[in-house]
């Protein structure tokens, strides 16, 4: 196969213990999936099913880079969240099948333009400008199942200039992992390389340039970003 013009390189991420990388096919994200920070965004928690919004693979971004400032906002928001890596696809996928589906696990960063998502929720138009823009998805190296199995509960903070501005833990999520692949798997067909931001815990607030961003989930992995 020629193209018109030199294909792209292959958006991935390292994984742990592994020269392999793992080749991101698709992004997806889980709005407001823990109880206090769909609270902090002015949603009731108890009444709303998961919803999901996506990113382009190529958001991507390797921990410890360095991530200009985006254009367009003037309200750059962190969320710090645990990232599902899918390893086999799927369809409608039960929940108590769903692990079975994962290849590992990351600590990820859902980078929002929070003016310009609030300004879309207000109007009712899409989010992808705010949340789809170019590095918008920073991700730390990829633990395999196989070494750590599927944690139901860790802590998950962030720091920002090592001060701590979000911390939970993986058990609070609203949908868990499992049922978040099963309500997915339900809208699309899911496909090995696929990644899943599962949400993040309250605390999101504003970074600027200069900021040292570090987010950790324990014993899973560490992302760290540098605004520049
Ligand atoms: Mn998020």
């Amino acid at each position: 196969m020629t193209y018109v013009f030199p294909i792209w390189q292959q958006p991935s991420v390292p994984v742990a213990g592994s020269p392999a990388l793992f080749p991101v096919r698709r992004i997806f994200c889980v709005g407001r999936n823990y109880a206090a920070h769909a609270r902090e965004m002015g949603s009731d928690p108890d009444r709303e099913p998961p919803f999901f919004f996506t990113k382009p693979a190529d958001a991507i971004v390797a921990s410890g880079s360095a991530v200009p400032y985006p254009p367009a906002t003037a309200n750059l928001h962190h969320e710090i969240e645990l990232v599902v890596a899918i390893g086999q696809g799927g369809a409608n996928i039960e929940a108590g099948q769903a692990l079975g589906h994962v290849f590992g696990y990351a600590a990820g960063i859902d980078l929002t333009r929070r003016d310009l998502q609030n300004a879309a929720k207000a109007v009712g138009q899409p989010w992808d400008m705010s949340k789809g823009f170019d590095q918008s998805a920073p991700i730390g190296t990829i633990r395999p199942a196989t070494e750590i199995g599927h944690p139901g509960q860790a802590g998950i903070r962030l720091s920002v200039n090592g001060v701590l501005r979000q911390h939970g833990n993986i058990a609070d999520l609203i949908w868990s992992v499992p049922e978040t692949i099963a309500t997915l798997s339900r809208l699309v067909t899911l496909a090995a390389g696929d990644l899943i931001y599962t949400g993040t815990p309250e605390g999101v607030g504003p970074l600027k340039a200069g900021d040292q961003v570090a987010g950790e989930i324990d014993g899973i992995g560490t992302v760290t970003i540098h605004i520049t």
